[in-house]
């Protein structure tokens, strides 16, 4: 809790069914999933974001957190290539434009920034059905040992499945290892949208919900600090969204091992989904951007942290963002692969100075984080 947040909760909803939902809000009363739809249907942005603002505000102030980070994405190969119809990353092992890097290569891709600490590697990359563990063990070692002080933030839940199959093992072994190697925490991917309808539809064969909660049940045992996400703008209803909230809330009320909550934004260019919806560019509108980051907030009571992911918002939808309830803007990136496949017309990057300007343009708070959203610099 920020310390002496004493300020009122001032709305005129033009949506009478915001009107119970904020005097919970206030009175700290959980929202059920009924309010969680009711919110997703409501047109009042401007009420749903004074809310989110709010509840924020009540948690971190003004502070909007980022890290100097970079993705590394050591192979796009992946044995899910053709029935996970959202991917644009994906290729099969022959096909054309795929890779693997090696583990010197991957190593090699956290030199590329030389002016800027980095803080954080994120690691994320294709099931590729011949990458055993031992090569990620190497190539966290080998960045530990190359940055020290870079905190590893690794593989998705459906990645460390995919390992513990390969090896034919467990979660928590595969987990312990990667720990032991120098595992910080893991990113939220893989989650797409709970509902078993719509996974049947846009990722048939990925890990089940309940195994993708496994795994980050099993991480936060272990200690292992995990993000979580939801990609919306495709076939899912909004109660689809709400669900998938409440399976992250209760699993967080069980574990507390969620460190942050990430909305995905759908991109549909190049990937079948897309040509199925017959949709191209921007899948998903500024309002429902801000509104699923607002209504995260506002359903997420037990997170700390809500973060916009601008390579798919847009720095500019991002910014508004920082009203709407989020206090974390992701990072510098500085090579982004996976969204820009799929159409996102972003930089692949950003500087410190423009992360900073941003922020403080929204008469926010810079804060520099590290990957456990340890404070290093109030810029
Ligand atoms: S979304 Fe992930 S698991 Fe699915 S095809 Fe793309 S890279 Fe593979």
């Amino acid at each position: 809790m920020y310390p002496a947040f004493t300020e009122e909760l001032v709305i005129r909803p033009t949506d009478p069914r915001l009107e119970p939902i904020a005097e919970k809000v206030v009175a700290g009363v959980r929202l059920d999933v009924e309010d969680g739809v009711a919110l997703f249907e409501s047109h009042d942005l401007l009420a749903i974001g004074a809310m989110a603002d709010w509840a924020n505000r009540r948690k971190n102030g003004d502070r909007i957190f980022f890290v100097a980070n970079q993705h590394i994405n050591p192979t796009n190969v992946c044995i899910l290539r053709n029935t996970c119809v959202f991917c644009s990353f994906a290729r099969m092992p022959k096909e054309e434009g795929a890779y693997t890097m090696s583990v010197e290569e991957a190593i090699a891709e956290g030199d590329i920034i030389k002016d800027t600490p980095i803080r954080e590697f994120h690691i994320v990359g294709g099931l590729h059905p011949k990458l055993r563990l031992e090569y990620y063990e190497e190539l966290i070692r080998g960045l530990k040992a190359r940055h020290p002080g870079v905190e590893i933030k690794a593989l998705t839940a459906v990645e460390i499945a995919n390992l513990a199959r390969i090896e034919k093992t467990t979660y928590a072994d595969v987990l312990s290892r990667l720990k032991a190697a120098g595992l910080d925490t893991m990113p939220g991917g893989g989650a797409e949208v709970f509902s078993r309808g719509v996974r049947a539809t846009i990722a048939e064969r990925k890990l089940a919900a309940e195994e993708w909660l496994e795994v980050h049940r099993v991480a936060h045992g272990l200690g292992i600090r995990t993000n979580c996400t939801m990609l919306y703008g495709h076939v899912e209803t909004y109660r689809d969204r709400v669900e998938h909230l409440a399976m992250l809330r209760e699993l967080q009320d069980e574990t507390g091992g969620f460190l942050t909550y990430i909305p995905l934004a759908y991109h549909p260019d190049n990937n079948e989904l897309g040509e199925r919806l017959g949709r191209t560019g921007t899948a998903t509108t500024g309002v429902d951007d801000l509104k699923n980051l607002a209504v995260g907030r506002l359903f997420l009571d037990n997170f700390d942290h809500i973060k916009t992911h601008w390579i798919m918002n847009t720095p500019k939808v991002s910014q508004v963002a920082l009203h709407f309830g989020v206090d974390d803007l992701e990072g510098t990136v500085v090579r982004e692969k996976i969204y820009h496949e799929a159409g996102a017309h972003t930089p692949q990057g950003l500087t410190f100075q423009e992360i900073i300007r941003i922020i403080k343009d929204a008469g926010k708070r810079p804060v520099e984080r590290d990957a456990h959203y340890r404070e290093l610099r109030e810029w």
